[in-house]
């Protein structure tokens, strides 16, 4: 198997890239750091954090994992526990109706709760945490990923061929042992790999829409309305 460099951006040949730091790249760094592996990590936006939107719960699985990561207590200061969870569905009936609120307490494992937390907190715990365990490696922005190709099929430790561009137009070509797409769900890796070489993912998007509201102070007769988290 081939020796490769310690990972610097220079050096164009890395053991790892990982595409988009969102959640699952940095958490994928993280472990790698931990492993002493350093990857090469890139994403197209600016910012390093989503400051609104997206998840705001993690269940209390993921905060188990997050617990044996030694990531919890960075977590836990910055979040609201819960215990209960109430859900709503739109049923034939035209009415809105309370569908299940289930408390973690009855599974057999130490979290007993959930924690409400912006998802830009948890991707800045990630980034903090892979920064303290690979001093002077970070992310990448704003590159991007464009294309892909295996130098030799026939090799099992063939190195992939990558193209990132950066969005100031520069444009560079780089090696890699393995390539992560974590590239979200529209992901550009996996249109390559199946465009490509014919890798076909199976599922399809989810026919609906989910929002994250912030709300002060509603007035309404919405059943439930403070316990929706
Ligand atoms: C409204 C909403 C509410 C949600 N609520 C919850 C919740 O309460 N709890 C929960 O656990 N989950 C929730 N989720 C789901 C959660 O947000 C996703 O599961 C999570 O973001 C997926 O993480 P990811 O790292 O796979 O992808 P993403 O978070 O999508 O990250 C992908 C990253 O890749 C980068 N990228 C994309 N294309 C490229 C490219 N070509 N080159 C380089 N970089 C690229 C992007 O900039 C991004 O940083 C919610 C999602 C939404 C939209």
């Amino acid at each position: 198997m081939a020796e490769f460099t310690t990972p610097k951006w220079r050096d164009h040949l890395f053991s790892v890239v990982i595409v988009g730091a969102g959640p699952a790249g940095m958490m994928l760094a993280f472990c790698l750091a931990k492993m002493g592996v350093n990857p090469l990590i890139i994403d197209n936006a600016l910012a390093s954090e989503h400051e609104w939107g997206r998840g705001d719960g993690m269940q209390f699985r993921t905060l188990e994992v997050l617990r044996n990561l030694g990531l919890y207590d960075d977590l836990e200061k910055q979040s609201l526990k819960v215990a209960t969870m109430s859900q709503w569905a739109i049923t034939e009936n035209p009415t809105v109706r309370h569908v299940t609120n289930f408390a973690a307490g009855d599974m057999d494992i130490e979290e007993k709760y959930g924690l409400t937390i912006r998802q830009g907190i948890i991707e800045k715990i990630l980034d903090k945490g892979f920064e303290e365990l690979s001093p002077g490696n970070k992310v990448h922005r704003p590159w991007s990923f464009q294309d892909a190709w295996i130098e030799d099929r026939s090799d099992p430790n063939s190195l992939v061929n990558v193209t990132l561009r950066s969005q100031y137009g520069e444009t560079r070509q780089i090696r890699t042992r393995y390539l992560v797409g974590c590239d979200g769900g529209k992901s550009q890796v996996r249109r390559t790999l199946r465009d490509r070489y014919g890798v076909m993912f199976e599922g399809s998007p989810h026919d609906s829409a989910w929002g994250a509201v912030d709300i002060l102070e509603p007035r309404t007769n919405f059943p439930d309305i403070k316990r929706v988290w």
